[in-house]
């Protein structure tokens, strides 16, 4: 927070003298709080920071230095990490507002000082200009940048020191920022049991916030303390008498209420400041890690006051989420007024006060055992829910390394929502996270602003804008690079269902025609085809025919080549002689009796059909099927030339007929379509004249039977022999 340079504000100077007080004073508050301290790291941190920020002002006319330096004791003495933290504290603002480079802090302290300054900068600006309405996906945002849980910790640091200098910005930033630590910085200290500075971070904001019931909430605060703390201290003499006489060591006090948590019970309960306010609180610390020495305290106190066992917790036996242990009692003094009682080790209260900071120095000073160890990465891990799936190992962890949420990215919209995404997600995944229909017709992203490839990788804190086009469609491609389960899924899906209609489209085409052409198919005789003709499958089959890169007619009329059909009339006229030979010719009664006749080339009638003769000028009788179009014509214009014909009715009660034939050349297709003929009836076969081309085959079979109806019993068994595909009568090949 630099200040512009303004004219009336006066600017103070550091000078040696007092340089040398600020140092000491940083160096003895780090002697006190830390576990040990590189003293050389601090100077020499102190006087880079000093000198980058030589000519800077903070808006208040302080020199700028003393904000780091405020910032590090805050770290040293609130937070109470190690010394790496407080180095790394006073040089956290030079790379972003100095000309000092990251490259020379790696150099002159070491990769870890360089990493934590590195990672409070990058997170210091990801609010800017973001409206905050996911809170819990901002944290997690800022722990997915981060590798190092210092960083976190530095920031705070710098947070409350912002917040407690507030007053010099401007009224609209001062309300951002606020609304900014209200909403993510004090619940976030919060998850990392940083008690104390969230109430702090809290009340400072509330502060900016609702200046008005802030004001009026002190000042009833303020006229109450003095009749408040006489009766604390009236309420806790003799319980303190009691639990010296019992050689206890501890520390009793009146417990501070936060103005905030006053004002959100009040709103919470719909209740009056002296209902929450005359609620009296005392502490009582117990200098004994002994956890049972709280439950013999808690029984002095209920033996000396009624307790209310509804409002007794034990938060020692369960600990809250973020590891807060201490046992919350409730009692009514002789005056009828209650009071809450707080009992808690040393231990306990300093987790409450200071949490994942204190862990560490607990950890550093008696961690002796695995056990030990492993309860410390694991409440570190509980701190945060849905930690990384990832094992960190106890080492990077006990180094506060972190890889938490390393595996997802948070990006935000054009509008600041924030999107929570698998790491390299790219702007097809962010898409689809948004709505599908986005997602189908994304053809481009803008990333900060820039115009960028689908397939790029997205980080952490990208804003990411998605250019649409209602002609886009989805692209198999895309499914080389999307990572999120959505965008994959949606994408197969389009494709599938573009897929589903180009089958369906096939399917319907292909049974249009084979009902035109009278084929019949089974599912079984389909599936040969299909791979005959190298399709993976039917559905790659009909969708082939869909694509239009099929061509029914080709497959369907192949083997016959045209000089086949010429052969094939040939074979037809040949068959219908033998035919009506062997029938002994057509009968015609009553006068025509003895006429020449022929038969009619429209229709071919042959034994079996029902015949009729018309009698021409000069060519005698023509014999045509009663069925013929022609003869229908005929019939109308000049129906007095009709003569009823017949087969000859014979001893022998057969008549040949043909029956025309094609499908997929297997081997022992003949012996197929013999058997199917002669196990019926004993039906037999006259000849069976069949060609084979590529696979297919094609021809006709003549066969003697008694009428129409065996005819038809046999057609109907050749068409289920395997491979067969088409069997019908054959009438002629030139059909009217
Ligand atoms: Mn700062």
């Amino acid at each position: 927070m630099k200040a512009q340079k303004k004219e009336n504000i006066v600017r103070q100077e550091i000078d040696e003298k007092k340089y040398n007080e600020l140092l000491d004073d940083l160096l003895s508050v780090c002697r006190k709080h830390l576990h040990s301290v590189d003293e050389d790291l601090i100077k020499r941190a102190f006087k880079v920071a000093f000198e980058a920020h030589k000519n800077d002002y903070r808006a208040s006319g302080e020199p700028y230095f003393l904000h780091p330096i405020a910032v590090a004791k805050i770290v040293a003495e609130e937070i109470s990490i190690d010394d790496v933290s407080v180095a790394a504290a006073l040089l956290h603002d030079v790379v972003e507002d100095t000309d000092i480079s990251l490259e020379f802090i790696r150099k002159e302290f070491g990769e870890t000082v360089a990493e934590i300054v590195n990672g409070v900068t990058k997170i210091g600006g990801i609010f800017k200009g973001h409206e905050i309405n996911q809170a819990e996906n901002y944290r997690k945002l800022l722990l997915s940048m981060v590798n190092d849980l210092r960083v976190i910790l530095v920031k705070f640091a710098d947070r409350l020191h912002n917040m407690r200098t507030l007053d010099y910005v401007r009224p609209e930033k001062q309300r951002r920022i606020a609304r900014e630590t209200l909403e993510i910085y004090a619940p976030f200290a919060n998850r990392f049991g940083l008690g104390k500075i969230k109430w702090e971070l809290e009340d400072l904001s509330f502060k900016y916030l609702n200046r008005e019931a802030y004001n009026e909430l002190a000042s009833r605060v303020r006229e109450k303390r003095e009749e408040r703390e006489k009766y604390i201290q009236e309420f806790i003499k003799p319980i303190k008498a009691k639990l010296e006489e019992e050689g206890l060591k501890f520390e009793i006090a009146g417990r501070a209420k936060h103005l905030y948590s006053i004002y959100r019970k009040m709103i919470k309960r719909n209740t009056t400041f002296e209902n929450i306010y005359d609620l009296l609180a005392i502490r009582i610390i117990i200098e004994d890690d002994n956890p049972n020495v709280c439950y013999y305290v808690l029984g002095i106190i209920n033996q000396m006051y009624r307790p209310l066992p509804d409002r007794f917790k034990d938060y020692i036996a369960i600990p809250k989420k973020n590891n807060y242990q201490s046992l919350h009692n409730t009692v009514i003094n002789h005056d009828g007024r209650m009071v809450e009682i707080q009992i808690r080790t040393r231990k306990m209260h300093e987790i409450a006060e200071r949490g994942v900071a204190a862990h560490w120095k607990y950890k550093e000073s008696s961690f002796t055992s695995d056990k030990e160890m492993e309860e410390w990465v694991n409440w570190i891990r509980d701190v945060f829910e849905n930690a990384s799936k990832d094992e960190a190992t106890k080492e990077i962890l006990a180094s506060f390394r972190m890889n938490l949420y390393q595996d997802e990215i948070y990006v935000f919209t054009p509008k600041g929502d924030l999107i929570r995404l698998p790491a390299a997600s790219t702007p097809v995944d962010f898409a689809y996270a948004i709505h599908s229909k986005i997602g189908e017709t994304c053809i481009g992203a803008k990333v900060n602003g820039k115009i960028v490839p689908l397939n790029s990788t997205l980080h952490s804190g990208d804003v990411v804008e998605i250019i649409t086009s209602k002609n886009q469609r989805p692209n198999k491609n895309w499914l080389q690079f999307v990572k999120t389960h959505k965008a994959k899924n949606q994408i197969r899906r389009f494709l599938n269902r573009q897929d589903e209609e180009i089958v369906n489209t096939g399917k319907k085409l292909w049974e249009k025609k084979i009902k035109k052409l009278k084929l019949t198919f089974s599912d079984d005789d389909l599936q040969r085809l299909s791979n005959k003709l190298h399709y993976e499958s039917v559905r790659h089959f009909f969708k082939a025919i869909g694509l239009g890169e099929i061509d029914i007619d080709e497959i369907l009329k192949s083997p016959k080549k045209s000089s086949e059909e010429t052969e094939e009339i040939e074979e037809f006229d040949k068959f219908a002689n033998v035919a009506r030979r062997d029938a002994g010719g057509v009968v015609i009664e009553g006068e025509h009796k003895g006429f020449v006749y022929h038969y009619a080339n429209c229709c071919n009638p042959i034994p079996g059909d029902q015949i009729i003769g018309y009698v021409t000028i000069g060519h005698g009788i023509t014999i045509h099927r009663k069925d013929c179009k022609n003869l229908i014509g005929l019939a109308k214009k000049s129906p007095e030339r009709l003569v009823p014909v017949n087969w000859p009715l014979k001893q022998k009660s057969t008549f040949i007929a043909a029956i025309s034939l094609r499908g997929e050349d297997n081997p022992g297709i003949l012996k197929d379509l013999s058997n199917s003929i002669t196990n019926y009836k004993d039906t037999n076969i006259h000849s069976i004249n069949i060609k084979t081309d590529d696979g297919f085959f094609s021809g006709f079979l003549t066969v003697y039977v008694e009428n129409l109806e065996h005819l038809n019993h046999l057609i109907t068994r050749l068409k289920k022999v395997k491979g067969v595909y088409f069997a019908e009568r054959m009438l002629s090949a030139k059909t009217t």
